[in-house]
């Protein structure tokens, strides 16, 4: 198989290990920080990107960009011999629940067959590693919390559903070619760097939503039910901010490591719990429209994350609530607009 060992060990500078990595998706919300944060670190990094969903700023500089579309299967397969890398790392997908129930055959043409044309290329070229963004999406909606990496699997939409289906493929050649595969099941990723930040279109996510309103582009953020069986009636998450998701990735390339890994904080914050803490940040009053349930959301959704913890050594640094709210913040007020600012 590929040179990934030996290629490792020549590269070594200043006593680091420098790898090359090749990372789809690099101009989107998580992967624009993950790039940051590697390039930080000293390593290479090729971003594959078909600039779709995501925005060329994003893109960090000091990357370099390729722009492809993974459903191209020619293409992904002659970006990866050109740049024979040390590792992937693998964003680049549809994220939308509620779009993959409207089309799922989008979802699975994207996600799942452009995934597997990514693994294709990678069987080719002998690279073994990859670090893939999954989902607790992947779970359902569990009776059983906190939520643990061995909970069966059993996705409610076809955008887990597709996730899933990606970890099932790679889970094979696992067994049968030694392809190294790492799923990142995220919660509810939020936050923003100095750089970059959140900018989708439409937002659906709570905190861009209610920094809106405080922005003063929105009148008031509706509240999707509140009268859940928990303690103040509306939803509980688990919140992470993307600079701790970015350094889980890092970790998982430098770790001889494989399999599931929850990536939450392990508490949950309600809707109600939210809003007030951008309230205390932003100042502003932030008036909430009470709003009907929106269809599919599970009332409670936090992470079992031990697992990433001892095998990974990863700690969350940023994801209490208030340093989400006061990133993300920083952020929108100085891209009121996105990247379009
Ligand atoms: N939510 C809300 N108003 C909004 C956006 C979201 O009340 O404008 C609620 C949503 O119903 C869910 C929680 O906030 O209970 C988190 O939603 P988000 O879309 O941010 O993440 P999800 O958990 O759906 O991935």
């Amino acid at each position: 198989m590929g040179g990934f060992g030996l290629r490792r060990a020549e590269r070594i500078c200043y006593n680091r290990i420098v790898m090359n990595i090749f990372l789809t998706g690099g101009s989107g919300y998580i992967g624009s920080v993950t790039t940051e944060l590697l390039c930080d670190g000293g390593h290479e990094v090729v971003v594959f990107d078909n600039l779709e969903r995501g925005h060329l700023e994003a893109v960090d500089p000091r990357a370099r960009l390729m722009v492809g579309d993974l459903r191209d299967a020619r293409c992904v397969r002659d970006a990866m011999r050109a740049v024979r890398p040390d590792a992937v790392v693998h964003f680049a997908a549809y994220a939308l629940v509620g779009e993959s129930m409207q089309n799922p055959m989008m979802y699975f043409d994207n996600n799942l067959g452009g995934g597997l044309h990514l693994l294709e290329a990678m069987l080719q070229t002998g690279v073994r590693k990859i670090i893939f963004s999954s989902t607790c999406a992947t779970y359902g909606q569990p009776e059983v919390m906190p939520m643990t990496e061995t909970l069966p699997q059993k996705p409610t939409n076809p955008y887990g559903e597709s996730k899933l289906m990606l970890e099932t493929a790679l889970r094979w050649e696992q067994e049968r070619r030694g392809i190294q595969p790492v799923f990142l099941r995220y919660f509810n990723a939020c936050g923003a760097t100095e750089k970059y930040g959140e900018d989708h279109e439409p937002e659906t996510h709570i905190i861009p939503n209610v920094l809106k309103v405080a922005l003063g582009q929105a009148r008031a953020v509706p509240v999707f039910g509140d009268d859940y069986e928990t303690l103040d009636g509306t939803c509980i998450r688990d919140y992470i901010h993307i600079v701790d998701l970015a350094r889980a990735h890092i970790l998982a390339l430098e770790k001889e490591v494989a399999g599931p890994f929850n990536l939450g904080t392990g508490s949950g914050y309600s809707v109600k719990q939210v809003i007030e803490t951008c309230r205390e940040v932003t100042g502003h009053e932030i008036p909430v429209e009470m709003s009907p349930r929106r269809p599919g959301d599970p009332a409670c959704l936090v992470a079992g994350a031990g697992k990433a913890r001892e095998q990974l050594g990863w700690t969350p640094v940023r994801s209490d609530m208030k340093t989400i709210v006061q990133d993300a913040w920083n952020w929108h007020q100085r891209h009121p607009r996105g990247y379009r600012s």
